[in-house]
C-alpha cells in the first residue's frame, strides 16, 4: 500500500482516465459489447496491486468510479464494487509476462475463430504488415502464434491454465478463450490498446478470407 500512497493523486487519475478512454474506444469498435470485456493496469508489482474495471460496467459509459483496486488474490482493497470475474486471468498474465496492462475483448471475429481453431490449439498468423504493430516484431515476415484454450467458469482453474500456457513464451502477445474472447497485453495501457487493435484486425482478415474462400482451415485439412 505504501507505493500507491506515494503516487501523486493526479497520476492515479491520469492513468484511470487513460483506461476509461481506451475502453470507450474499444467499445465503440464493437470489441466490448453488453458490458463484456475488461481492462486493467498494474499499479505495483510488489506489493501486487492491480486496477481493473469493475464487474457489469458498460464500457461505453465508464467513469473514474468504474474501477477497483485488487490485491494478488483478486480481492478488492476497498469500496463496494465487485471486481470483474476474470480478474484472476489478468493477474495470471501480469505474473507471467513483463506486461503493465491487460485488455480483454469479446469480439465476433475472436469468438468465431476461437471455435474453429480450438481443436488445433492455436492460430498462426504470418506475413501481414500489421504484425509490426506488435512489440518486438520488426518485419511482416514473422509468425505470431495465439494459443486457443478451452473456456471455463472456474477462474482459479483458468488462472493456472493461463500461467502454464504463457510459461517460457516470451514472444506471445495474446491468448484466445474458446467461444469467449481475446486477452492481449502490453507494457502500458496504450501499448495494450495497440496490440488489441492489431490482433483484432488480423483476426478479421483471417475471418474474411475464410468467408471469401468458403472454407476454414479445418475444412481444408
Ligand atoms: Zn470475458
Amino acid at each position: 500500500m505504501s507505493q500507491i500512497r506515494a503516487l501523486p493523486l493526479n497520476s492515479i487519475k491520469g492513468e484511470t482516465r487513460k483506461m476509461m478512454e481506451v475502453a470507450s474506444e474499444l467499445h465503440g469498435l464493437g470489441f466490448m459489447p453488453g458490458t463484456g470485456g475488461n481492462i486493467s493496469r498494474l499499479i505495483s508489482p510488489d506489493p501486487f496491486l492491480l486496477q481493473i474495471s469493475a464487474s457489469g460496467i458498460d464500457k461505453g459509459k465508464m467513469s473514474e468510479a468504474s474501477f477497483i483496486t485488487v490485491d494478488e488474490d483478486g480481492q478488492p482493497l476497498s469500496g463496494k464494487l465487485k471486481p470483474s470475474a476474470e480478474t484472476l486471468l489478468h493477474i495470471a498474465i501480469l505474473r507471467s509476462t513483463d506486461a503493465g496492462s491487460v485488455i480483454h475483448t469479446h469480439s465476433v471475429n475472436g469468438t468465431v475463430l476461437s471455435e474453429i481453431y480450438r481443436e488445433k490449439g492455436y492460430i498462426s498468423i504470418t506475413g501481414y504488415e500489421m504484425l509490426k504493430a506488435l512489440s518486438g516484431n520488426k518485419t511482416h515476415e514473422c509468425t505470431e502464434v495465439i494459443p486457443v484454450i478451452n473456456n471455463s467458469q472456474d477462474m482459479p482453474f483458468l488462472h493456472e491454465i493461463v500461467m502454464r500456457e504463457l510459461h517460457d513464451k516470451t514472444d506471445t502477445h495474446a491468448i484466445l478463450l474458446e467461444g469467449h474472447g481475446l486477452y492481449t497485453w502490453g507494457a502500458d495501457v496504450f501499448e495494450a490498446k495497440r496490440h488489441t487493435e492489431a490482433i483484432e484486425f488480423l483476426l478479421e482478415v483471417i475471418y474474411r478470407k475464410m468467408l471469401i474462400s468458403g472454407k476454414n482451415e479445418k475444412m481444408m485439412e
